[in-house]
């Protein structure tokens, strides 16, 4: 971000962040990734070293008012009484590991649950779901830290996840969810769409009989052609038509 921007463009720079975010809390909501609980995060867009992450709320209610301010380390910046998510500790060490990450989700999608616990491949098996990447890997917070209440509550946690996603843009947490994580704020919706209807398609077709997962050049080739200029803001457009914007 050039050092020379003024205040004007600053705050225009900012407030686009917030409206996209709170848009895409709503949209995440109405597409039933995120329900009471879950959340989604953006890096400052002109602090690289903080997020930006709701108070502790439902996604589909969030407003403008509720966006608060982290650092990497999950310390609220500013003062404000409001709680914060427990679990924002995901986001800040993502953040951390993973300069190239600029915005991230965490959800329950109840239709990734069973393949948290089972050693079923979520690989794509469709091209929509080729952002995903090839590999969907697995945290197990038994691993590390024994018996716990499931949630990922601290900086030592984020980063122990953060390890297991690695440099992927998806991880599954054994019992509990998921984690994404890509480029951008739409990107990112891509990506949780996508694996939320790979995993209802696996099984689905697991029912049926075999799964025949893309190869790995179909997978880059179609999530190249997917996280593009023209697919994302045709995905964006449909996705803030159908949380209720009416036609932009
Ligand atoms: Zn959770």
């Amino acid at each position: 971000m050039p050092a020379s921007l003024g205040d004007d463009q600053k705050s225009e720079i900012i407030d686009a962040a917030l409206t996209r975010l709170v848009m895409a809390n709503h949209i995440l909501a109405r597409e039933d990734i995120i329900d009471n609980f879950g959340h989604v995060s953006m890096r400052h867009p002109l602090r690289p070293d903080r997020y930006l992450l709701s108070r502790s709320r439902s996604p589909q209610v969030v407003s403008r008012g509720d966006i608060m301010e982290f650092t990497l380390d999950g310390e609220l910046i500013g003062e404000d009484s409001r709680s914060p998510y427990a679990e924002r500790h995901i986001h800040g060490a993502i953040y951390k590991d993973r300069p190239d990450v600029n915005a991230v989700t965490h959800h329950h999608a109840r239709s990734i649950l069973p393949f948290t616990m089972l050693d079923i491949s979520l690989r794509p098996m469709f091209h929509m779901a080729s952002v995903i990447g090839p590999d969907v890997p697995t945290w197990d917070s038994q691993h590390e830290f024994g018996d716990t209440n499931m949630l990922v509550d601290s900086m030592e946690m984020g980063h122990s996840l953060s390890r297991t996603l690695g440099k992927g843009r998806v991880a599954l947490l054994r019992g509990h969810g998921a984690v994404c994580a890509a480029g951008d704020i739409r990107s990112v919706i891509m990506v949780s769409i996508g694996l939320r209807d790979n995993a209802a398609l696996v099984a689905q077709t697991l029912a049926m009989g075999k799964v025949t997962y893309l190869t790995d050049g179909e997978i880059e080739k179609s999530s190249n052609m997917l996280l593009g200029a023209m697919p994302l803001a045709r995905a964006w457009d449909y996705w803030v038509a159908r949380a209720g914007y009416g036609r932009l």
